[in-house]
């Protein structure tokens, strides 16, 4: 079976999501789909011997358990119904990842020390870039600056944000506004006029509604990738189609780049979608302001920590619930966990080198600040096992 592509670029098929009276159920796996054992699972972890604390999937003396097995599809678009997963055990994650070569990546003119053995000592410069694309006003930026801390916190690499790329949007048209400052100098003549390109785009007049799309014009985006960079995030609150014939795509990498773009726009709890066009969205004012925006900011974090563990190498998870599961559609999305996994923290922790518990303890410091009450609990009482086990 063919590997899934590293990046999911399109998370958006029909996709209401479902309302808790809905009845759930069970729909088969695709044909083909090994569901691991609770065996396979743990030796997916990579110990040879005895599992260490930080890393032991087992639930603690009163009964939590901390990593349950996914569960069974429950509806067709169901990632797990729909595509073969083979899962990426932490022996292959070793033997797969580019950031742990001992050759230097294609494209990288940083510093590179072969002999390192963390992403950190082999790329001492290493950033990882967001870079906001289009509108975001005062209430967004600070939106964006928790996305960076939560995405920092996580990963464990430096996090920066890089200067707002503007568009110009204008009678349903959409422009990219090129920044003088992006562009090196050619002397003297050069011209002080602001250069506009038209993006590919779509509009419906009767809805309002405008979806641009990811195309080359778009990925241009890679252009703009610092010298220091492990990898580079665009993230934009409008919405993204990639084909005609798509609802929408939540985003897109740029091939085996090191370059993504990812829309926000579908994360917003107040609105619901149309299954069937692109340009029926209806608000739903009910929920509070407050709930809103901690809810679009857990979807955002994990959206953005999901797609950056791609660019560093890890593929989806089929052993645990974890943020690496792969998702058919926003109600899956949704309901996935913001925590990794023993396998995929056992690979992250490899390829960064932090401390798996002061991680977890700025964790609980983020989700505390944030109102993330669910999350809050998980890590607390992880800390507490690791701590007293
Ligand atoms: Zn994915
Ligand atoms: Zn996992």
């Amino acid at each position: 079976m063919p590997r899934q592509p590293r990046t999911s670029a399109n998370k958006g098929k029909a996709n209401q999501v479902k309302t808790s009276q809905e009845v759930e159920e069970k729909i088969p796996y695709i044909s083909g789909y090994k569901r691991p054992s609770e065996n396979d699972s743990k030796k997916a972890i990579g110990f040879l011997s005895e599992i260490p604390v930080e890393f032991d999937p087992t639930p603690s003396k009163d009964n939590c358990v901390f990593f349950p097995h996914l569960p069974d599809p429950t509806h067709v678009d169901d990632w797990l119904a729909q595509y073969c997963e083979d899962g990426q055990t932490y022996k292959q994650f070793l033997k797969e990842c580019p950031w742990l070569s001992s050759r230097k990546r294609k494209y990288m003119s940083q510093e590179f020390k072969s002999s390192g053995q963390t992403i950190k000592d082999k790329y001492p410069d290493g950033k990882v870039y967001i870079v906001p694309i289009g509108a975001f006003d005062e209430k967004d930026s600070m939106f964006f600056s928790s996305l960076i801390e939560y995405t920092s916190i996580f990963l464990g690499l430096p996090v920066q944000a890089l200067s707002k790329v503007n568009l110009n949007v204008e009678d349903g048209n959409v422009y990219w506004v090129e920044s003088p400052k992006s562009k090196v100098s050619t002397g003297r003549r050069s011209s002080r006029r602001v250069k506009q390109h038209q993006l590919t785009s779509r509009y419906n007049p009767d809805t309002g509604h405008l979806q641009v799309c990811v195309d080359s014009n778009l990925m241009q985006l890679r252009n703009l990738i610092p010298e220091d960079a492990i990898c580079m995030i665009g993230l934009t609150l409008l919405d993204l189609y990639g084909e005609e014939s798509d609802l929408f795509v939540a985003g897109m990498a740029a091939g085996n780049e090191r370059v993504a773009i990812f829309s926000l726009y579908r994360y917003d709890p107040c609105l619901s979608f149309s299954t069937e066009h692109w340009f029926q969205i209806e608000e739903d004012e009910k929920i509070a302001e407050k709930e809103r925006s901690r809810i679009t900011l857990q979807r955002g974090c994990k959206l953005l920590v999901h797609e950056i563990c791609h660019l560093l190498g890890i593929d989806h998870c089929i052993y645990y619930d974890c943020c690496m599961n792969g998702s058919g559609h926003l109600s899956e999305d949704f309901r996935q966990p913001m925590h990794l996994c023993p396998v995929d923290l056992h690979k992250l922790h490899t390829l960064v080198g932090f401390d798996v518990l002061d991680r977890y303890k700025a964790l609980l410091q983020y989700y505390k600040k944030h109102g993330f009450k669910e999350e809050e609990q998980w890590v607390q009482k992880r800390i507490k096992f690791i701590c007293h086990k």
